[in-house]
């Protein structure tokens, strides 16, 4: 079988190459190999290996002897007449003694995961080559310097030796010989250093470094695709929900030279500004730098495109004004890049000895706003169409948009300022490690992780926080591109911080230092760091985001509701664009200070009087809180669904709660406690609560029905238009319970409709009574359901606890424990578990619209926003998804995008 395919300008052997068979990074330059680019020649181990490969070896594969990695038989051939090939295109031999051929090699999976896996640069230097290439070069410097980080890299990655070791090394050498960079290291020094790591290697392994260049190319083939099952690999991937069966693909290429001299580079670059998506190109580089130091973040960088300051003035720092001629390659390049891809690209570059490579072009991992910006832009540049404008937004990352932003009006008194690598203000405590991140975390406490630099180890540390500021890197370091693609807030380069990890405490400036778990607060906008917690206020929306809303809401054919029961959050949901309310969970209006004493009254009443009293307090309130939603949602839809909590929630607790309720139903402390002895119960979520409490107490939701239809009258007749309300009943699993709950409703409903006083105004009140389908029973005589029911609203939380027998509540401490070991892929009360719940869902769906053909349906559980549960819901043919007001924009996208 093939196994390799080989790429030089204006060839690839993958005619077609996919991302699946080659990797995002094997693809994108055998595609630039065709568009005839200015790519190191090279060729591609695709990902059919890596399965072979890893799972041949131990999981320890980097073996620290030379025995032969189990290669599949005709691999070893076919990379040698691949090298044959290469050394040709390129007029140099690998293992040469005179004219080496040196090569990098790196992973490169189907889906981008920056920084996860691993790479090896300068591959084919030993004693000899090392001596050649100085030769041929002409310079020694350069020639031991790449000898050294290949000695380092092939350590790491293939010997699994730690860097930590390399890097102390290194840094003695650049005090000893008194040099600010690894750059001004003087020839003796590089040689003292490759004796060194030798030296580390022979020491730490009982085996000397490897001479024989094929060894080393094999070890580290293995190496790299070994990487894929690292733990940071691992973490990202359960994050990210990519499988691990798609396997990684090896680049392995021909080497070009960042670190040859004055006139060589390396460097990043994007098509557009990821951070805000403005069309101009963003990037870094370093001058005289190899491969990984600029996405490291190791050295600050300098600026692409000319920056000027405030005055007015360049720093002359840039490459348009260092390197003008390889500027305006990079502009071109970016601009095919863009047609060709259509899409934002990140791209890796070196310039050596003037000349541009281009080494990798991905599409850019990019802010939500950034994304959204694009988009929009370049649909109005008749690059993408519509629907591909929609599909390029993750609805998620809209919930980046409506992040809190620091009130200007608030004084910052900014000790620290960083590069704005990730927009979005936080306020947290300090943390320095991924480990006292997730102890703080765990205490429920918002963090803020504070690093020199971030490393691949650190992303489920990042994850975790809220925000990230590092000392080091540019807005392409990891720190950065990682947090804008979790939608942290993240600011680089804080060139003022020190760290000091074991005392546990950062300096942000000469005068000013913080603890661990101090609060500090960053914006990611501006890259500036303040102590304490500071006053945020909500997001602006920007117009693209508007354009593209817009454009969702023609795409989608689902109604997107709100769940809401405050006047408050009703109004915050219209204006995130819902079109009515599906969910209006009346409990939660029953807590408030002034109402919980006659609720506590109504549960403890011993008697129907107590109790009729204790409602007559609660009717008119109820009556205000349905007027004002009905009035905010003008004759939209509003769900309003009667009474449903475990009743034992609202139970009192302390001495003056019951003295409280004693006062108001005049009865004694006493009888109350032993009332709510009685009524405590040890399962509450499957207790007395839904319908039960209706059914028990009819009076409760004849009082809650009373509320709604006057509320309505009053508005209809205030308003003069149709008001539109339907009635839920919650937590039915037969339709005889449905059937005398209604009938309750209709009585209450029917007898203030025909009465003379409402006449006039009855016929504008349209009101509709149906129920939550959030038991399995209840699903699965759907059919019998509805005959009682015009509408149902699929309780998916309740569905998945009593579907899954897990508490809604508790399960979170197994959960995570699940999510790591991978027993599932994603929380089922987050995303909707379609192949159990879901089952249960489509059967209700159907079987109802068999017995009511115009049936509406709807979904309000928390997984209501989830892009999965509503392309699933849209296939199922379901009317409707309702979710919190802060999500209404991400579920009204998801839908666009379920119907594209
Ligand atoms: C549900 O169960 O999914 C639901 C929406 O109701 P609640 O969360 O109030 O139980
Ligand atoms: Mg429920």
């Amino acid at each position: 079988p093939r196994y390799l395919y080989s790429f030089r300008p204006g060839h690839s052997d993958a005619t077609h190459p996919t991302a699946a068979l080659l990797g995002g990074k094997g693809c994108a330059l055998a595609t630039m190999s065709q568009m005839s680019l200015p790519v190191p020649p090279g060729f591609i181990l695709s990902t059919s290996l890596c399965a072979r490969l890893t799972s041949s070896s131990s999981s320890n594969s980097s073996s620290t002897t030379a025995t032969p990695i189990l290669f599949p038989d005709s691999l070893t051939s076919q990379i040698e007449t691949a090298l044959a090939a290469l050394s040709d295109s390129v007029g140099r031999v690998f293992g040469s003694a005179t004219n080496p051929l040196l090569l990098s090699v790196r992973s490169g999976a189907p889906v981008s995961m920056p920084g996860m896996m691993d790479t090896v640069l300068n591959l084919g230097l030993n004693d000899k080559t090392v001596e050649a290439l100085a030769k041929q070069t002409d310079n020694a410097i350069f020639a031991y310097d790449s000898y050294r980080r290949f000695l380092s890299m092939y350590a790491n990655v293939v010997l699994s030796l730690p860097n930590a070791l390399f890097e102390k090394s290194l840094s003695d050498m650049k005090s000893q010989y008194d040099c600010a960079t690894d750059a001004d290291l003087p020839l003796k020094a590089l040689k003292q250093l490759v004796n060194k790591f030798k030296h580390h290697i022979l020491s730490e392994t009982g085996i000397p470094f490897e001479q024989d260049v094929f060894v080393q190319l094999r070890n580290t083939i293995a190496a790299v695709f070994q990487s894929w099952q690292n733990p940071r690999a691992q973490t990202y991937r359960a994050i990210n929900h990519i499988p691990m069966s798609l396997g990684t693909a090896v680049v392995v290429q021909a080497m070009v030279f960042g670190n040859s001299g004055p006139t060589s580079a390396t460097g990043v670059f994007f098509s557009r500004d990821p951070s805000t998506g403005v069309n101009k190109l963003y990037g870094e580089f370093l001058t005289n730098a190899q491969g990984e130091d600029v996405v490291a973040g190791i050295r600050t960088p300098q600026p692409i495109v000319r920056v000027t300051n405030v005055e007015g003035l360049s720093k002359k720092n840039s490459m348009q004004e260092v390197m003008p001629d390889v500027y305006k390659q990079v502009v071109d390049v970016s601009n095919l890049l863009e047609q060709h891809f259509k899409d934002v690209q990140d791209v890796e570059f070196t310039v050596e000895k003037g000349t541009l490579y281009i080494l990798q072009t991905r599409a850019a991992k990019r802010t939500a706003l950034a994304a959204v910006r694009s988009a929009v832009e370049m649909e109005g540049e008749g690059l993408i169409s519509k629907d591909e404008a929609l599909k390029r937004v993750d609805p998620k990352s809209l919930r980046q948009l409506l992040h809190p932003t620091l009130d200007s009006d608030v004084e910052r008194d900014v000790v620290a300022t960083g590069l704005p690598a990730s927009p979005g203000a936080a306020s947290g405590v300090v943390a320095l490690s991924c480990n006292s991140a997730e102890f703080f975390a765990q205490q429920g406490l918002d963090v803020i992780l504070c690093r020199e630099e971030t490393s691949p180890e650190d992303v489920a540390g990042m994850h975790i926080s809220k925000g990230i500021v590092t000392a080091r890197g540019g807005m392409t370091s990891h720190a950065a591109v990682v947090a804008r693609g979790m939608g942290r807030a993240c600011i680089t380069g804080v060139s003022s911080m020190t760290i000091d990890e074991e005392k546990g405490v950062v300096k942000l400036d000469e005068n000013v230092s913080v603890k661990e778990g101090d609060c500090v607060t960053i914006d990611g906008a501006t890259g500036q760091v303040m102590l304490g917690k500071l006053e945020t206020k909500p997001a602006q929306m920007c117009e693209e985001f508007k354009t593209l809303m817009q454009w969702a809401d023609q795409r989608r054919d689902m109604t997107v509701l709100a769940n809401a029961e405050t006047p408050e959050d009703v109004r915050r949901a219209l204006s995130l664009g819902a079109e009515g309310v599906g969910l209006c969970r009346t409990e939660h209006m029953f807590f408030d200070a002034d109402r919980i004493v006659a609720v506590r009254q109504m549960i403890l009443a011993e008697d129907n009087e107590v109790r009729t009293d204790a409602l007559n307090k609660l009717l008119p309130m109820q009556r205000q809180d349905f007027t004002e939603i009905l009035e905010v949602m003008q004759g939209r839809p509003v769900t309003i669904r009667l009474l449903d909590p475990p009743l034992h929630e609202f139970l009192p607790h302390e001495q003056h709660e019951f003295e409280a309720v004693a006062r108001s139903a005049g009865v004694s402390v006493d009888v109350l406690k032993a009332r709510a002895d009685a009524s405590r119960e040890a399962n509450p979520m499957l207790g007395l609560r839904g319908c039960r409490v209706g059914i028990v107490y009819p009076e409760i939701y004849r009082m809650q029905t009373q509320a709604i239809v006057l509320a309505a009258v009053d508005v209809a007749r205030k308003s003069d238009k149709v008001v539109c309300v339907h009635v839920m009943v919650p937590f039915v699993s037969s339709v005889d319970e449905l059937e005398i709950v209604r009938r309750e409703i209709d009585n209450v409903a029917s007898t203030i409709l025909s009465s003379s006083e409402n006449e006039e105004v009855a016929h504008l009140v349209q009101y509709t009574v149906g129920t939550m389908i959030e038991l399995p029973r209840a699903a699965l005589t759907a059919g019998e359901i509805a005959r009682q029911a015009s509408f149902f609203s699929f309780g998916t939380n309740d569905l998945t606890q009593t579907t899954l027998g897990m508490s809604r509540d508790d399960a979170g401490s197994f959960l995570q424990n699940y999510l790591k070991s991978g027993v599932i892929d994603r929380d089922p009360f987050v995303s909707l578990d379609i192949e159990g719940v879901g089952m249960l869902v489509e059967l209700a769906a159907k079987e109802g619209r068999k017995t009511r053909k115009d049936l509406k349906l709807c979904l309000c559980g928390e997984q209501g926003a989830d892009k999965d549960t509503v392309v699933f819901a849209q296939k199922i043919g379901l009317d409707a998804v309702s979710c919190s007001p802060f999500f209404v924009p991400v579920a009204r996208l998801a839908a666009a995008q379920a119907a594209i």
